[in-house]
């Protein structure tokens, strides 16, 4: 008996991502994700394999569509251990107890509004606080990169550097027994990100999963979306108005400090008030500052002299007395807040105050999903509702699209190129149509070195050999 892998999340759609390998019995989960968005309601069905058999999760990282229902493993009998970096284990710690905070907020809206109308009750949350906190006596072994583990005396795994947010990894399976190799990419990164260290590249495999998400097309450089972005502000102070941008509290708001600091040291920032106004986003942030070997080498030399996260107009504010006081502040400030797709959070507070005023600015640094507020005033919303009132939206909308923490499709070729020879790659986290556009850019360009391309369906369990 060889080796098997079941797909049950993050395959032909972007989020719970979860895959079960079988090696000779031993079983590995390849992250828990949370799925999301129109995938909701498989977050209510049971595992399609029995959590108590595995003996090991690899958490890629940690973003909740890959670590999300951890908490609900570990209540269905998971009692192995979770393997990641430093950073990961932190970070998914925060999100974990957010996520449990939030799901909470969410039932109880739901609750009082089903009463209210006499309807169904909603299901209960997936997991509480208490779940989360039990979660965590597994994150029993923390690696670094390029540093092989031998989980077994024939299994061997390493995390590589998967440069796409503190602490991300792609992660090489080998058998040492049957003499495979398999590499499961996680997401990758921007090479142009700042902070952390480019992504790297792998040498070799027979089985490869590899994600999709922006399979499809390429991005805008970092270096022109720092320049819009720029010039969204500084065009907003000129009309006297503040700058919201609505933030992932991971990632994306430290890269935002990051690059606001280097404006501020280039001289180019105009003095203002900076408001990092998310618990979240301060949590993470500290996490950030906490794990510098994980750095790229630019981040490192500044972090030797000073913060790379700080400068002098730089506040955060935690608790919800300080972040009312923002609404003080009619020009001159800038205001990041969660959440980043503007379906909730602080971030909503302050668009009541400053999106009926033309001389503010709306800057949008995520990718907005359908269905949200965010996309709709993206699409050219002339009114939103807010806590039941009308909100003319006069504020000029800006859209940045180059942040992203995502290769984009030239990144994930020059990823997969190389590999001298793959056996097969299994297309994942991406939405079908983009996979069928990357799986043709990979015939055409690599087509005499992949041997096969397979997209597999959720559920889907494939013998590798
Ligand atoms: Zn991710
Ligand atoms: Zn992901």
């Amino acid at each position: 008996m060889g080796a098997s892998v079941g797909f049950f999340g993050g395959a032909q759609t972007v989020t719970g991502s979860c895959f079960l390998l079988d090696i000779r019995g031993t079983k590995i989960l390849i992250d828990c994700g949370m799925f999301q968005g129109l995938d909701h309601d498989k977050n209510y069905q049971k595992f399609p394999f029995n959590p108590e058999e595995v003996s090991y999760l690899l958490l890629t990282h940690a973003h909740i569509d890959h670590c999300g229902r951890i908490p609900l493993l570990v209540k269905e009998g998971f009692k192995g251990d979770i393997i990641c970096t430093k950073p990961t284990a932190q970070i998914a710690k925060i999100m974990l107890l957010d996520a449990a905070k939030v799901m909470k907020e969410h039932y109880k809206t739901l609750y009082r509004k089903a009463i209210r109308k006499g309807k169904e009750l909603p299901p209960p949350p997936l997991y509480d606080t208490y779940d989360v906190i039990k979660s965590f006596c597994h994150f029993r072994m923390l690696v670094y990169y390029d540093t092989p583990v031998l989980l077994k005396e024939d299994i061997k795994i390493t995390f590589r550097n998967a440069g796409h947010i503190l602490g991300s990894a792609f992660i090489e399976i080998e058998d040492l027994k049957e003499n495979k190799k398999l590499v499961f990419s996680g997401d990758l990164g921007n090479k142009d990100k700042p902070i952390i260290k480019q992504p790297e590249l792998p040498k070799d495999a027979d089985f490869v999963f590899m994600e999709t998400t922006y399979g499809d097309r390429n991005h805008k450089s970092f270096e022109e979306s720092k320049k819009e972005l720029l010039e969204a502000i500084v065009e907003t102070f000129d009309r006297g108005g503040n700058v919201l941008i609505p933030s992932f509290a991971l990632e994306r708001a430290q890269e935002i400090l990051f690059i606001l600091r280097e404006f501020y040291e280039e001289g180019k920032l105009p003095k203002c008030h900076v408001f990092l106004d998310s618990p979240l986003a301060i949590k993470a942030t500290q996490i950030f500052k906490d794990n510098p070997e994980f750095y790229d080498e630019e981040t490192f030399e500044i972090f030797v002299h000073e913060d790379p996260f700080d400068f002098p107009y730089l506040e955060f504010t935690e608790d919800v007395e300080e972040s009312k006081t923002i609404n003080n502040f009619k020009s001159n400030a800038i205001i990041i807040a969660g959440n980043g797709t503007v379906s909730g959070g602080r971030i909503l507070h302050h668009l009541k105050n400053n999106l009926w005023r033309p001389e503010c600015s709306l800057v949008f640094v995520g990718f907005q999903p359908k269905g949200t507020l965010g996309r709709n005033i993206v699409n050219g919303a002339k009114k939103v509702h807010l806590f039941g009132e009308e909100i003319p939206v006069k504020a000029k909308v800006y859209t940045i699209n180059g942040f992203s923490s995502h290769a984009d499709q030239s990144e994930l070729l020059h990823w997969l190129s190389s590999f001298p020879k793959v056996k097969t790659l299994h297309l994942i986290h991406g939405e079908p149509e983009k996979m069928e556009v990357f799986e043709k850019v990979v015939r055409e360009k690599l087509g005499n070195k992949i041997e096969k391309i397979l997209m597999p369906s959720y559920g889907e369990v494939l013998e590798l050999y």
